[in-house]
C-alpha cells in the first residue's frame, strides 16, 4: 500500500451543510487532547451548556451536545420520549419529516403522518385537526427550517397548538440554530436538538439537544427501558451533568476536540451576537436574492416561507444540473447542493449557513454561477447578478 498524508483541497462550501468551518475553530480543533474527566475539560463542558442554553434561549438544565450527528440528536429524542404504542403526530414536508416518521415507526409506535407540499411549510390548520382528531397523540413532531427544500415552519404556532392539547413536542433546529430565531423558552419546546455543521459552522459530529421540565418527566415516568443504550438520557446524564458537586462517570469517550471546536463556534456566536447573526444571514440571503433575480433565475419556496441560510434555486430549462455543480466545484472550488429526493433535477440548494454567509461568498457564488451557466449556452441574463448583489450590499 501507497499511502501519504491527506490535503484536502480549500473549498467555498455553500451547500446544505457542512457549511465553511471558520478558522478559530479549525485552530481550536488543534489544541492538545486532554483527559474527558480533566477538571479543565469538564469546566470547558459546563462553558459549552451556558453557551448552548444562549444560542437555544433556554434555561433547560438540560442541554448538552450528543457526541453524534444531528441524526442521532433525532434519534435521542424519538427514543427517549417516545415508547412502543404511543400515537406520535409527525409533520412531513421534506427529507427530514420523513425520518422523524421512521424513527417513530422503529419504535414500535404510531406515526399520525401531517403531510405537506415539499417546499411549503407546515401547514398550521392541518396540525392543529391532527390534534384534535387523535387526543391520545403523545407528541407533535416537526421541522423547523427544512433543508431538503428550504421552506420554515411557524415553530411559536406548531408549538402552542401542540401545549394547547397537552402534547409533548420534538422540534429540529438543524439548520435553523444560529440562523434564524430558535426560541426554545418562549416557544416552549420540550425536546430540540440541532448540528454543529450547519449556522454554527463547526464541524459535522455532535448535536446539541435540549430538554424542557415536561421532556424530563416523561423520560422519568417511562415504562419500558429506553432501547437504546447509547442514547439513553438517564444513563448519558452521568456523565453530562455532574451537577451540585456530584461526580461525573464514565459513559463514553467524548469527542474532546471537536468539542474545543464547538466551544470555539459559541464563542464566535456570542461575541457577534445572536441577534446579529440572524440579521447577517437576513442580508446575504438579500444580496444572493438580488443576483440570483437580475439573472433571471427564481426561488422554489414562496417568500414568506424562505429559509435565508437555505436557497432553494430552480435549474433553468436544458441545464444539465450536475454538470453545472461540477464545474463550480473543479473551476471555482465551490460547493452547491443537489436537490433531494422529488427535489433533484429540480433545484440547487446554495447554502448561506454561519461563516459562509459573507458578501464575499455571496458575490463569488454569483458570479461563478453566471460565469459557468452563461458558458454552457443557458438562458440567463449576464452582467447583472453581481452588481444587483453589490447594491443590496450598499457597496
Ligand atoms: C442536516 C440535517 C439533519 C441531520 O444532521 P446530520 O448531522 O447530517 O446527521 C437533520 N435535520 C435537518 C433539518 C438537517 O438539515
Amino acid at each position: 500500500m501507497d499511502a501519504s498524508s491527506f490535503h484536502p483541497p480549500e473549498r467555498t462550501l455553500m451547500g446544505p451543510g457542512p457549511s465553511d468551518v471558520h478558522p478559530r475553530i479549525r485552530e481550536a480543533m488543534a489544541r492538545p487532547t486532554i483527559g474527558h474527566l480533566d477538571p479543565v475539560f469538564v469546566g470547558m463542558m459546563e462553558e459549552v451548556k451556558d453557551l448552548l442554553r444562549y444560542a437555544f434561549r433556554t434555561e433547560n438544565q438540560l442541554t448538552f451536545p450528543v457526541s453524534a450527528p444531528g441524526s442521532a440528536g433525532m434519534e435521542m429524542c424519538f427514543v427517549n420520549l417516545v415508547e412502543p404504542g404511543d400515537k406520535v403526530i409527525v409533520c412531513k414536508n421534506g427529507v427530514f419529516g420523513t425520518r422523524m416518521q421512521e424513527n417513530v415507526e422503529r419504535i414500535g409506535a404510531t406515526p399520525i403522518p401531517v403531510e405537506d407540499d415539499w417546499g411549503a411549510p407546515v401547514d398550521t390548520a392541518k396540525a392543529a385537526r391532527a390534534l384534535e382528531e387523535h387526543p391520545e397523540a403523545k407528541i407533535l413532531a416537526f421541522v423547523h427550517a427544512e433543508t431538503s427544500t428550504g421552506a420554515a415552519s411557524d415553530a411559536a404556532e406548531l408549538c402552542r397548538l401542540a401545549r394547547e392539547h397537552k402534547c409533548l413536542t420534538i422540534v429540529d433546529t438543524v439548520t435553523s440554530l444560529g440562523g434564524i430565531p430558535v426560541e426554545v423558552d418562549e416557544w416552549g419546546a420540550d425536546a430540540v436538538y440541532s448540528g454543529t455543521q450547519k449556522c454554527l459552522s463547526c464541524v459535522p459530529g455532535l448535536s446539541p439537544v435540549s430538554f424542557g421540565p415536561r421532556a424530563v418527566e416523561t423520560v422519568k415516568n417511562r415504562d419500558a427501558p429506553v432501547q437504546s443504550w447509547f442514547l439513553d438520557l438517564n444513563l448519558v446524564l452521568g456523565y453530562w451533568s455532574g451537577e451540585g458537586g456530584k461526580q461525573r462517570t464514565y459513559h463514553h469517550t467524548a469527542p474532546i476536540n471537536p468539542l474545543y471546536g464547538l466551544h470555539e463556534a459559541l464563542v464566535i456566536l456570542h461575541e457577534e451576537g445572536l441577534e446579529a447573526a440572524w440579521a447577517r444571514h437576513r442580508q446575504m440571503h438579500e444580496a444572493l436574492k438580488a443576483g440570483i433575480e437580475a439573472m433571471g433565475l427564481g426561488f422554489f419556496v414562496t417568500p414568506e416561507a424562505r429559509l435565508p441560510q437555505l436557497n432553494a434555486v430552480t435549474i433553468p430549462a436544458g441545464v444539465d444540473e450536475a454538470a453545472v455543480r461540477a464545474r463550480l466545484l473543479e473551476q471555482y472550488n465551490l460547493e452547491i447542493g443537489a436537490g433531494l429526493g422529488p427535489m433533484a433535477g429540480k433545484i440547487w440548494r446554495i447554502g448561506l449557513m454561519g461563516h459562509s454567509a459573507n458578501p464575499t461568498n455571496v458575490l463569488n457564488c454569483l458570479g461563478a454561477l453566471e460565469a459557468v451557466l452563461a458558458d454552457m449556452g443557458a438562458e440567463i441574463t449576464t452582467g447583472r447578478a453581481v452588481s444587483a448583489a453589490m447594491a443590496q450590499l450598499g457597496q
